[in-house]
């Protein structure tokens, strides 16, 4: 297997100098950024256009707390394609963008992992609701 180390470590340095706030959860390692803080400026200034968080490895960075929250099942997916993938993963990436280029179409919104994000982001909010709805067996 791949080691998604370097890129966690990469994470993590970021949020270090971008004075992000860090949590450790489930061998992940979750920051976000304080109001008007420079994450969230680089990811409002983001290539693709304005993201509310990105994946480093097995470190997700975003915008704020919040959106950490509303974009932890699409980003839980991007650090399951990192250690699925290693150090291949952003080539895969890049190369997927490529493809869709050469095709016309979004380099991001159609990029084969990122549909699989939303997919996986999809699944989970069905899930919620789901479970929402399930009656309450002391009622
Ligand atoms: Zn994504």
């Amino acid at each position: 297997m791949l080691s998604v180390m370097p890129f966690t470590a990469l994470g993590w340095v970021l949020t270090v100098l971008l004075g992000a706030r860090r949590r450790r959860l489930a061998g992940c390692l979750l920051a976000w950024s304080q109001p008007g803080g420079a994450l969230a400026w680089l990811l409002a200034h983001h290539p693709f256009g304005p993201m509310a968080a990105v994946t480093i490895g097995r470190c997700v960075l975003a915008a704020s707390r919040p959106a950490l929250q509303a974009t932890w099942a699409h980003e839980a997916e991007h650090i399951r394609q990192f250690e699925r993938f290693g150090l291949l993963f952003p080539l895969l990436y890049a190369a997927d963008s490529l493809r869709c280029l050469l095709r016309g179409q979004s380099i991001y919104r159609d990029n084969r992992f990122e549909v699989a994000a939303r997919l996986a982001e999809s699944k989970t909010a069905h899930q919620n609701l789901a479970g929402r709805r399930k009656p309450s067996s002391s009622v």
